[in-house]
């Protein structure tokens, strides 16, 4: 390629394309691009200097193309069309999504759904300034814990309470805390990897505590414990791992007696629960998890949770226990580094202020809304939905409405299926029927909202129960029936 074709020979207005002799011929200016009819709406949207570089960028690729004889000169239609997508790919990559999965705390997709209060507290404190560390009264600097810890304690019963980024991070934390260069017995059946990064002794080498496994895999007795013991020893933990099985409830017996153990010696207790939740689940015909209120009067000193698992809120990780512990991990520098914002803190209070009236938790707070829908209900949405389902996969695929077992998620009661009614997707081809599967699958997720399912022997499944409401669902598969 020579030196005058560059950007600036069709960007100064010459005419466009008189360069050379070869296929150069009629490639547009940007100029002459920027005021088409077509580029309008990229012009408002992006912004003139946006839109030039984006011409520029495709033109070079054309020029680019042309000399390599893979393309001829393009009509400006089809070049402000790349641009468009020159565009959409710069664009924020973050996007929402159907998640029907079936899985309805996924780790992946962003875990709970917020309830509206959430969301419209998060927007009134995000768009200006708010008294996150201002105390109104004395006008002095204040603490910002003191927006939830209230509301924490009164759901819990703890003395005190402080939030950080998540419970990996509570976890570091108290163990950075209150056992940095000592040792933290833990029994061989708590070493939980959850969720693929979040291993426990991980976390706990990074905290710089000296882990002593006790036990056995599948057993570990008290006096496991006891003999663990020594001057060295920070504290005594238990990890809920919800991971594998657990049948019945005899964990609250077993964290007493640790508890009571560790208070002998004049040890700290400290529960990590994970998933944790503020209410008794079996109210709802759920399995049972421990809550967080079981946990303290279990003897835990600090308990640690998650607060988009069960909880049903936003990422974050929630640290409960005795005050004067409680205050040792305020004071740890590290608390600085995995403090919370106050958008997270906003939705925080918002979910635990929807605790408070237990009676209408069902309604008001997605997470808990979806794991107890029943098998019926989920069945008359997929009756709704199941004609578009059908329209827009007209002729390519059997559309049926099956049932289905989902999941609670995010190493939550994982054992605990819940009966649930998917659309099953099956190609008609019997030919390559797998790679078409695939393909149906990534139609699904191209779509400008797109509705992620899961493959599962041979069919593309779309569980109903996260969906919230029908209309979105049934605008992309409108999208998607078209031709
Ligand atoms: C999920 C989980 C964690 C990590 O919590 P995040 O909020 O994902 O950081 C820690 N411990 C246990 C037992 C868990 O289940």
């Amino acid at each position: 390629m020579t030196g005058t074709i560059d950007d600036s020979s069709t960007d100064s207005g010459e005419k466009p394309g008189a360069v050379t002799a070869t296929g150069f011929v009629g490639i547009p200016s940007v100029d002459r691009l920027l005021h088409s009819v077509e580029c309008e709406p990229l012009l408002e949207s992006y912004g003139r200097a946006r839109v030039t570089q984006a011409a520029r960028s495709i033109l070079a690729e054309i020029r680019a193309a042309i000399a390599n004889q893979e393309e001829s000169v393009p009509p400006d239609r089809d070049i402000i069309s790349r641009m468009h997508t020159f565009m959409a790919a710069r664009s924020f990559s973050l996007q929402p999504l159907l998640n029907l999965t079936g899985t309805v705390l996924h780790t992946n997709l962003g875990r709970a759904a917020l309830p509206e209060t959430a969301i419209t507290t998060m927007v009134r404190i995000a768009r200006g300034s708010s008294n996150l560390e201002f105390d109104l009264a004395s006008g002095k600097r204040g603490d910002r814990d003191v927006h939830i810890e209230r509301l924490i304690v009164e759901m819990t019963g703890a003395e005190a309470a402080t939030v950080v980024n998540n419970n990996a991070a509570a976890v570091l934390i108290t163990l950075a805390t209150l056992a940095r260069n000592r040792e933290v017995p833990v029994s061989r059946g708590e070493l939980v990897e959850i969720g693929g990064s979040f291993r426990i002794p991980e976390i706990m080498l990074q905290s710089g505590c000296r882990l002593v496994e006790i036990g056995s895999t599948n057993r570990t007795h008290l006096r496991d414990y006891a003999a663990a013991i020594n001057k060295d020893t920070a504290l005594l933990m238990k990890v809920h791992t919800s991971n594998y099985e657990i049948k019945g409830f005899t964990n609250a017996v077993k964290d007493s007696e640790v508890s009571a153990l560790a208070h002998e010696h004049g040890l700290p207790f400290v529960t990590d629960l994970g998933s944790g939740t503020l209410v008794d689940l079996t109210n709802y015909n759920l399995p049972h998890e421990p809550t967080a209120r079981e946990a303290i009067e279990g003897g835990a000193d600090v308990v640690t949770f998650s607060g988009d698992k069960l909880l049903g809120g936003p990422q974050a990780g929630i640290i409960i226990g005795r005050r004067d512990l409680i205050e040792q991990i305020r004071g740890n520098p590290l608390k600085r580094a995995l403090r919370v914002d106050k958008i997270t803190m906003a939705a925080l209070f918002e979910v635990l202020n929807l605790y408070r009236d237990p009676d209408r938790l069902q309604e008001t707070l997605p997470t808990l809304k979806f794991l107890t829908r029943s098998a019926a209900e989920i069945q008359q949405l997929a009756e709704q939905v199941l004609p578009a389902f059908q329209q827009a996969l007209n002729n390519h695929a059997s559309v049926t409405i099956i049932d289905a077992l989902s999941q609670i998620g995010s190493g939550s009661l994982p054992l605990d299926l819940l009966a649930s009614k998917a659309i099953r997707i099956v190609p008609l081809q019997t030919e390559h029927a797998d790679k078409a599967l695939q393909e149906i699958a990534l139609r699904f997720r191209q779509l400008p909202v797109p509705i992620v399912g899961r493959l599962h022997q041979g069919a593309l499944l779309f569980d109903l129960r996260t969906l919230d409401s029908v209309t979105p669902l049934l605008e992309q598969l409108e999208i998607l029936a078209q031709p």
